[in-house]
């Protein structure tokens, strides 16, 4: 593996006062799982086309152990009950395995009751496959706002320790998230806070490092930008590199946007940069920050 840190990288991340840290994260969840309700948009699509996810994980995987890369899958707990195999080999081979809610709600479609139902059912659902503590969270669509914090407290109950659920720069509390792990505080607890990279581009979250966004942005900038970042939060999905719902699925003009572009090239893109990128597990980014000097929000 080709590892190219540039002293600047060095320096900045001294600055920052925390190691530089490159951190790949998969959501697993079948294509379809684009939506909350993927039947009310696909008009019936979703019965025609195979499963991909199984097929697609697999080549991440191979990829991986390729390059000799950890990274963190957040799963569904639905999905985790359909292939406990591939959970069972991914953590065989060093990965980590975090959750991505049972059903794919976003946190604002439940109360507190359900959430804590849906996010427990997962969890568990998980711990039954692998026999160990799952203990990185990602909620569906990054629905994790300030009006929604009291999904901490129930994370926490649930034995979470680290969130990846937020976006930088989105507002919390008096100020905006920065491209860092930071410690959120809210009501007695605390919790590890990984917000996923994003570019400000007026009100929108441009994130830019990850999945349909990765797709669409040339790769010179990409190249540039996430090879001196000094923290960097990156998601896919296996749905980011599926070339048959890419050639065959139809639909109004969102939906081929959505599948569609620059899918042929994602998987080439990512082997490219990982060149020149050292990427870790979320695991691994949490047990090698200094978290005495992390920024903390209080909620
Ligand atoms: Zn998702």
């Amino acid at each position: 593996m080709i590892f190219i840190c540039k002293v600047s990288d060095i320096i900045l991340s001294l600055q920052t006062k925390n190691p530089i840290l490159h951190i790949l994260t998969f959501d697993i969840e079948e294509w379809y799982h684009l939506y909350n309700h993927p039947e009310r948009y696909l008009n019936g699509q979703r019965g025609k086309y195979p499963y991909s996810l199984e097929w697609e994980t697999n080549r991440i995987f191979n990829f991986l152990e390729e390059r000799n890369i950890k990274a963190t899958f957040f799963w569904l707990g639905v999905e985790a009950e359909r292939h406990p195999l591939l959970i069972r080999k991914l953590i065989d081979y060093g990965h980590e395995i975090g959750v991505h809610s049972f059903s794919h709600l976003k946190i604002g479609k439940m109360d507190k009751m359900n959430f804590k139902r849906n996010t427990e059912k997962a969890v568990k659902t998980i711990e039954d496959f692998t026999g160990e503590k799952v203990k990185s969270y990602r909620a569906p669509n990054f629905s994790l706002t300030k009006k929604r914090i009291w999904a901490l407290e129930i994370l926490k109950e649930l034995g979470i320790e680290r969130d990846s659920s937020t976006v930088v720069r989105r507002q919390f509390g008096n100020q905006l998230l920065p491209p860092a792990p930071i410690i959120i505080k809210h009501n007695g607890i605390a919790m590890q806070e990984f917000p996923v990279s994003s570019l400000s581009m007026l009100w929108y979250e441009y994130k830019y490092a990850s999945s349909g966004y990765f797709r669409i942005t040339p790769y010179k900038f990409l190249n540039h930008k996430m090879t001196t970042a000094p923290y960097l939060m990156s998601y896919f999905h296996p749905r980011d590199f599926d070339l048959l719902i890419h050639k065959k699925i139809g639909g109004n003009p969102y939906l081929k946007f959505k599948y569609r572009i620059g899918t042929q090239h994602a998987f080439q893109n990512l082997n490219r940069l990982s060149e020149n990128i050292y990427w870790i597990s979320l695991q691994d980014a949490s047990q090698s920050m200094n978290w005495e000097k992390a920024d903390v929000i209080q909620i």
